[in-house]
């Protein structure tokens, strides 16, 4: 199968599994996900599946990709701070959908690749960081918007104090692959309410630990 009808099929299982915001499933069909997998993948690209990437990491299923995007609400005047860039694709499809994407990568490596990427595809508004994202980035704060790609297990304090009154987070807690949940965290001027938008599986968010092959 060509890419072109990959694309197709994608976007037409991404409906079916419930994503119908529009300016969502286009950002995921202008993104060419063939570019964000290993080469020794590139077939599976436009797959609705989960493919490992460098640093023992994985590029997150589109579907989950969608759902996590679409739970955002965002619009194009919004600031969003994105925690674990990875192979940077959740990146480049948030860059359709906000004014400014300020993302963290624990792994320079994947950071490096990843903005090579993100240039490739002329992304301007994005800016990018190495460092432990579980401390946000409180120079840009607040964010109107926050998404965390790699599971806690906790919502961490530093990013619910950097999000907007009336913001949006959307992330993955738990502290095993299989009770692991995305949580949408509304924060308003009483607090934060926490709602749950069913089970997932991520990489672990791993915080608080210096490595010498990431970011220091
Ligand atoms: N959104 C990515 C998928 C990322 S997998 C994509 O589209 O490809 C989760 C990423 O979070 C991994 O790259 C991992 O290195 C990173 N990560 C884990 N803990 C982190 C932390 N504390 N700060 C920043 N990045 C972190």
């Amino acid at each position: 199968m060509n890419s072109e009808d990959g694309r197709v099929r994608l976007i037409l299982e991404l409906r079916h599994a419930g994503i119908d915001d529009l300016r969502v499933l286009n950002a995921i069909e202008r993104v060419p996900r063939e570019l964000f997998v290993p080469r020794a993948f590139a077939h599976q690209a436009w797959e609705n599946v989960a493919l490992p990437i460098d640093c023992g990491q994985t590029i997150s299923q589109p579907a989950i990709v969608g759902r996590m995007t679409e739970a955002l609400r965002l619009d194009d005047r919004m600031k969003v701070l994105e925690i674990g860039t990875g192979s940077g694709y959740q990146t480049a499809v948030l860059s359709y959908l906000c004014r400014r994407v300020y993302t963290i990568e624990r792994h320079r490596e994947l950071l490096q690749q990843a903005e090579t990427r993100l240039a490739l595809l002329r992304r301007r508004n994005i800016t990018a960081r190495p460092g432990d994202g579980a401390l946000g980035w409180p120079e840009q704060a607040p964010f109107e918007r926050i998404l965390v790609t790699a599971a806690a297990i906790d919502i961490p304090p530093k990013l619910s104090k950097q999000l907007a009154v009336g913001g949006i987070m959307v992330l993955p807690i738990g502290d095993d692959a299989k009770s692991q949940r995305i949580v949408r965290v509304l924060r308003d001027e009483s607090g934060l309410n926490i709602e749950d938008l069913g089970p997932v599986k991520f990489v672990p968010l791993i915080s608080g630990r210096t490595d010498e092959r990431v970011a220091g």
